[in-house]
């Protein structure tokens, strides 16, 4: 491994939030100050064909990036964009919850569950007491 490729590594390794290429530089560049964003995205595509780092899609949103190399599904939260990894409760890669026609065989699966991570269902919890009403409440965000 060469030292940008290390270090583009040890970042996604320290902060498990899934970051896009963009936010891999910005981290990078810290500890790095010569490093480019090409070399990021580089770096991010070796270590996604070696196979030590998972590229997640969701949407037309940048590729966000995940060294959790266990089966595992992401939750992404609608209100702060925070993307969490959910392990699946069995150790069958999460298949036993889902009729897969007979005779298929996945390869390969990956679910996104949408909502609130917990500090955002939280907020919106307490904004609701107070105004009694989750809608409006919902209504004045989306307004601001
Ligand atoms: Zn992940
Ligand atoms: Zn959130």
């Amino acid at each position: 491994m060469t030292r940008q490729r290390r270090l583009v590594y040890d970042v996604l390794l320290r902060d498990l939030d899934h970051p896009t290429a963009s936010e891999v530089f910005l981290r990078a560049k810290d500890q790095l100050a010569g490093i480019s964003l090409a070399t990021v995205y580089n770096c991010l595509e070796t270590l996604t064909d070696a196979g030590l780092v998972k590229q997640v899609n969701l949407d037309r949103e940048p590729s966000r990036y995940c060294p959790n190399l266990h089966e595992h599904a992401h939750f992404f939260c609608m209100s702060c964009g925070a993307v969490q990894d959910v392990a699946p409760a069995s150790n069958d890669g999460g298949l036993c919850g889902w009729r897969i026609p007979e005779g298929n065989r996945v390869e390969k699966m990956e679910v996104a569950m949408r909502g609130l991570c917990r500090r955002c269902a939280a907020v919106e919890e307490s904004d609701s007491e107070e105004t009694g009403d989750v809608s409006a409440s919902r209504a004045a965000r989306a307004a601001n």
